[in-house]
């Protein structure tokens, strides 16, 4: 089951008090629904219905696949990943288990870099590698000129017909789609599988623009 507690909040805009859930965990298998709502991130949005103004919410949250075999925990707190990691190990047959299924564990800060670890899962990526072939577009970006203060961010985004593609947003609110071919994500795993496998840890790890410079250092 998942897991959720309700808090009654008040409207930073309207000071209106209304519940709020708050979802500390959520299995995926058993409520998609729920996965649907972190996918476009309804989960960890406050919407006041008396003024009708939406805030977003950041909690700590566990999103959890078992048929994927996947673990994604948003927390703003290192501390609380270390936490995690330490109830992780204090059940080595479960971790056991796991890791024989070829689990992956991941912390994420933000509701937006969780739903796109789980949408690099669900398409079979590795999002290590999707990592680093962000670092390499934004390189060949600022070479050929473009203003790279102006990114606000890169995500991956699965296209419609199954195309893998990254999204720049950029500060004013446009978007750019980069495809990305297979043949990329193949060679850079072949090319720096030593170095990726180096730097994964066991348990929960955060895979970001930090741990891409680790790489490629
Ligand atoms: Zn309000």
């Amino acid at each position: 089951m998942s897991k959720c507690i309700t808090n009654e909040i008040e409207c930073p805009e309207c000071g209106n008090k209304q519940n709020f859930v708050r979802w500390q965990s959520i299995l995926a298998d058993i409520d998609p629904q729920l996965k649907e709502k972190v996918l476009n991130g309804e989960l960890f949005v406050f919407h006041c219905e008396k003024c009708g103004k939406k805030f977003p919410i950041t909690y700590p949250c566990l999103y959890h696949d078992m048929g994927k075999h996947l673990m994604v925990y948003l927390t703003t707190e290192q501390e609380a990943i270390e936490e995690m990691n330490k109830i992780l190990f204090q059940s080595p047959e479960t971790f056991e288990m796991q890791a024989k299924q070829g689990y992956v564990y991941r912390a994420v800060g933000t509701v937006n870099e969780m739903a796109e670890k789980i949408m690099i899962h669900d398409m079979k990526l590795d999002d290590r590698v999707i990592e680093i072939i962000k670092m390499l577009i934004l390189f060949k970006s600022g070479n050929e000129g473009m203003d790279v203060d102006s990114i606000a961010g890169m995500f991956y985004y699965p296209g419609k017909d199954g195309q893998h593609q990254i999204v720049i947003m950029f500060n004013d609110g446009k978007q750019s789609f980069i495809p990305i071919e297979q043949n990329l994500i193949k060679e850079t795993m072949d090319n720096l599988k030593e170095s990726i496998e180096e730097n994964t840890k066991e348990g929960y790890q955060a895979i970001n623009v930090e741990w891409v410079g680790k790489i490629l250092a």
